[in-house]
């Protein structure tokens, strides 16, 4: 099958669900018991299986498998000149930890993008990092939305019935750019999130200090969606990156992202010192990064 058999089919089923590695499906399908009355394999559709070098970054067609993403990622970081690909490095040390080989071997990155589960692994990443996703409808007409943007409520994105991911598009990062991943869950193998993190900060020097010029900090596992934490991101701006930084930041990031006493999931306070701490290990491994 090809990209128009499958947008054809598309546009005569809407409501039909695609599937590469069935690790969300198969589950909603056997535990939880909903019914899909049609459902269309789009795993071997080549235009979704591209894996490009561009000038401005990679392109990581929605249904490559994880695992292929690792191996992709690894040949890149090994080709590119070493401050652009700080995203690539967050990602590989991210599928490290996601899921166990098999899993990794059939799931693929747009049925994880597409579940917008507030746990996933990626999505606060694709976010920190500025990717961009490029979406199909089934007339062929292709627009893209920020990774910040895609994610609209608990499991909920914007995607037409009549549309279908295509591809992501992941920046190279600057010189002074870095991006980091963060998980904590109950096992270091194969288990979920409790809380994840991409977090990203640009720096810039001015008179011998280095000063935020652009950051973004999201989270997973803290509400029903990966949050962007916007008031810490906006304090950061202009700071240079020092202690009172590191001390004001982590203030504001308690106001910023509230988990409530009784918000799903439990383990509330654990989960907010998570947060806490994450920041702090982002703010010492920048540290080091500058060194
Ligand atoms: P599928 O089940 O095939 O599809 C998922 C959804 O995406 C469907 O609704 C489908 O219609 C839609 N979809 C797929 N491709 C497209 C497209 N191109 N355009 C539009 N919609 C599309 N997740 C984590 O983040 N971290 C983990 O550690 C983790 N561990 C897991 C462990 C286990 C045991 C299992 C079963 C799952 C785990 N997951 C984890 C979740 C899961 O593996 C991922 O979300 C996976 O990437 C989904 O990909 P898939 O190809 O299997 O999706």
């Amino acid at each position: 099958m090809n990209l128009q058999n499958l947008l054809d089919l598309k546009s005569r089923y809407p409501d039909a669900k695609l599937v590469v590695g069935n690790t969300e499906i198969g589950i909603e399908m056997r535990l939880k018991r909903i019914q899909y009355q049609v459902i269309i394999s789009v795993g071997y559709v080549s235009d979704l299986n591209i894996l490009a070098v561009h000038d401005d970054g990679i392109e990581i067609g929605a249904a490559i498998r994880l695992t292929e993403l690792q191996t992709f990622l690894k040949k890149v970081i090994e080709k590119r000149p070493f401050h652009e690909t700080s995203s690539c490095k967050a990602l590989i040390e991210q599928l490290k930890w996601f899921a166990g080989k098999q899993i990794r071997n059939v799931a693929s990155v747009g049925g994880n993008i597409c579940t917008a589960s507030p746990i996933s692994d990626l999505n606060p990443l694709w976010m920190s990092a500025g990717a961009k996703f490029r979406i199909i409808d089934c007339k062929g007409g292709i627009r893209s939305k920020m990774a910040k943007d895609f994610f609209l409520g608990y499991r909920k994105v914007n995607l037409a019935s009549t549309e279908i991911l295509l591809s992501i598009h992941l920046p190279w990062t600057r010189q002074f750019e870095f991006i980091k991943e963060f998980k904590q869950a109950h096992r270091r193998e194969d288990d979920i999130a409790i809380v994840n993190a991409g977090m990203r900060v640009f720096l810039e020097e001015n008179n011998g200090r280095w000063f935020v010029a652009d950051a973004s900090i999201v989270y997973g596992g803290v509400g029903p969606v990966s949050l962007s934490a916007l008031r810490t991101e906006t304090f950061l701006i202009g700071k240079g990156w020092d202690k009172d930084l590191l001390q004001g930041a982590l203030r504001i990031l308690e106001e910023d992202i509230v988990l409530k006493e009784n918000a799903p999931g439990g383990m509330v306070e654990f989960r907010r010192s998570l947060m806490l701490s994450f920041f702090f290990k982002f703010h010492q491994w920048i540290c080091q990064q500058m060194n």
